[in-house]
């Protein structure tokens, strides 16, 4: 069984700073990291391994640097690692980013499951993985919490607004999970060692390698255009409320009365 994990490096922190001239993400003294979801997906794939005869290629699009997320994944236990990178594909929207993992998931050949993070701590859209599918033409199980791998099908649980499902596709299909699906495991040191000597398995691929046209990613590649970036300014006449619970609850109501906003009884 060949399994798939999509792994993003990110700036380890939510608080996402933009610069607000050039519309980029302010990276200078933020240390970047695995997304954390995406340490889940990496583990879920593991555990499969750890079951069955499988081996987990971690896959990531970014900058040279994402070499080090990778490196972290074969210290975590994935077999190889491949970086796509190359000045075409900056300025990738997630069309263009979904795009040029699809091309490069297409050249790494049979696959039978692709693991993926819900949601990247910095992008934020939770697109990536129902896009990747969509591409591939495979089936997709979001917000999983739960999987059993067999021959041939997945069974899932995935979290609904409502509470949870059980559901079940065919092999080859994309997870998208949650946090809840497990507890990752740490890298191991001879892990990590084997990763950064000179013969770690890590490829890198550029946008020739994956058959990507100037047109299909990047900036040209990219259907939608960030017009501008802004942090929305706080909102005035805004009143802090403090004291006990109870306190603040009384005050918030007497605030609501005088604007002649209605309460239930
Ligand atoms: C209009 C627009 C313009 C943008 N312009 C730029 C830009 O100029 N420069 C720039 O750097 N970014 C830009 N971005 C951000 C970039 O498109 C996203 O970071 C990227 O597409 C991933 O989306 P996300 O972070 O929301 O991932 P999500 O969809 O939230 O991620 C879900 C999962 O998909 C996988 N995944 C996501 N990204 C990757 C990846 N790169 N490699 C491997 N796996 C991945 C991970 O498993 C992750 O957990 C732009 C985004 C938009 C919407």
């Amino acid at each position: 069984m060949h399994i798939i994990v999509l792994v993003k490096q990110v700036p380890n922190t939510s608080d996402v700073r933009i610069d607000p001239k050039t519309g980029n993400l302010v990276r200078e003294g933020v240390e970047s990291v695995m997304n954390p979801e995406d340490r889940h997906a990496l583990e879920a794939a593991l555990q499969v391994k750890d079951k069955i005869d499988a081996s987990v290629t971690a896959i990531s699009m970014g900058p040279p640097q994402a070499i080090e997320v990778l490196c972290e994944a074969l210290g975590m236990g994935a077999d190889r690692g491949v970086l796509v990178s190359d000045r075409a594909f900056a300025g990738a929207d997630t069309w263009a980013t979904s795009t040029t993992l699809g091309l490069a998931i297409r050249r790494l050949g049979e696959f039978d499951l692709i693991v993926a993070g819900r949601q990247a701590i910095d992008g934020d859209t939770a697109q990536i993985g129902p896009q990747v599918a969509e591409f591939l033409g495979i089936p997709q199980l979001t917000y999983v919490t739960w999987v059993d791998v067999e021959p041939q099908k997945v069974t899932v649980e995935r979290r609904v607004e409502t509470g949870c499902e059980r559901v079940e596709a065919p092999t080859p299909v994309l997870l998208t999970c949650l946090s809840a699906i497990n507890r990752p495991r740490y890298p191991t040191v001879a892990g990590l060692l084997n990763s950064t000597a000179p013969r770690a398995p890590i490829e890198v691929w550029n946008a020739a390698d994956i058959g990507a046209k100037a047109y299909d990613v990047g900036l040209l590649g990219s259907l939608t255009q960030v017009m501008e970036t802004f942090t929305p300014k706080e909102a005035r006449n805004t009143e802090y409320l403090e004291g006990t619970p109870s306190a603040i609850a009384s005050a918030l109501i007497e605030a609501f009365r005088g604007k002649n906003i209605r309460l239930g009884d």
